[in-house]
């Protein structure tokens, strides 16, 4: 079977992939200013990684490019620095590596396991599930959206927070998208693909990611990947019972006042008390007394947040 495989993409390692115990990382997409629920998902993946004594990365999420909300990228990597975030490593940007996507896609080709899509949004409807219509067409790539095929079995993980999470992505969802007919590269075969050539081992993210995993886990064992570690964290809700979001109107967090804000995020992640101070002594003594078992085991947190 295809998962005993070496990896597929040996030509893409690291150089001597030297894969280290634990390396983090914190992924925003720039569609819109950092909030204070992203501030949550960058301090704790932060503390999680230098409470292990791991690496901590940063990684801009912007293959979608009509989704880029002018301005935000610059105003997400100001607030890491001021909040003196500092990642181990350059940052990355993912729309400077579409080539690489492409080499997936295509290794993934080679091995029969995606292929080309012409159904419209207008075919589909309102069906959620895509029943393969093209999967044995064996249409020409050009112009075409590109599906991956999954299977009819269970998937599971055991995330860290959340417990057991399991989906059959062939009863729950069908052969999914990894690019868009237009051309754009989907953000789930981005994010396996940069896992896994930054060496990433943990990921620590919002809650409102956990339905993606599954698809993440099947692809990286479609190209013969490390499994990664999960912990999916409570999300930061407004007083309307939504996530904090751009598009519900979340408050950009303001850089001067890394230092309270950071104590407000130790707080919601019901982590110890933190003296105010410089950003970078506060997060020290965060990560000295950084305890998951403290965080909240839920989807959502109680409280409501800007
Ligand atoms: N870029 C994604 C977001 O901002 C996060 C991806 C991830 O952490 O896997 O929602």
């Amino acid at each position: 079977m295809l998962f005993n495989n070496p990896p597929l993409t040996l030509a893409l390692q690291k150089e001597g992939d030297n894969r280290m115990a634990y390396v983090g990382r914190f992924a925003p997409s720039p569609t819109g200013p950092l909030h204070f629920g992203s501030l949550l998902t960058a301090v704790a993946s932060y503390c999680d990684a230098k409470a292990q004594q791991g690496q901590w990365l940063v990684r801009v999420e912007d293959t979608d490019i009509p989704r880029i909300y002018p301005g935000s990228e610059q105003h997400i990597l100001q607030c890491l620095e001021a909040f003196q975030l500092y990642p181990d490593a350059e940052i990355i940007f993912q729309k400077d590596r579409l080539a690489l996507y492409e080499t997936v896609i295509e290794q993934l080709h080679a091995i029969g396991q995606v292929y080309a899509c012409a159904c419209t949004r207008k075919m589909l409807g309102s069906n959620h599930i895509y029943a393969g219509t093209c999967r044995d067409l064996g249409l020409a790539f050009e112009h075409q959206a590109i599906r991956v095929k999954v299977q009819d079995q269970r998937i599971c993980f055991q995330d860290r927070l959340q417990g057991l999470h399991c989906c059959n992505l062939k009863q729950d969802l069908g052969d999914f998208v990894l690019k868009r007919r237009d051309g754009i590269i989907n953000y789930q075969l981005a994010v396996v693909v940069d896992d896994y050539l930054q060496g990433i081992t943990h990921v620590v993210r919002g809650a409102d990611l956990l339905d993606n995993t599954e698809r993440q886990i099947w692809l990286a064992q479609l190209l013969g990947y490390p499994t990664l570690s999960y912990m999916h964290l409570p999300l930061a809700m407004n007083d309307q019972g939504q996530k904090l979001s751009k598009q519900n109107l979340a408050k950009a967090l303001d850089p001067k006042q890394a230092p309270e804000l950071l104590q407000q995020a130790l707080h919601a992640l019901h982590q110890p008390e933190v003296d105010i101070d410089r950003p970078e002594i506060m997060l020290q003594q965060a990560v000295a007394q950084w305890n998951t078992d403290l965080i909240p085991h839920c989807i959502e947190l109680e409280g409501h947040y800007l």
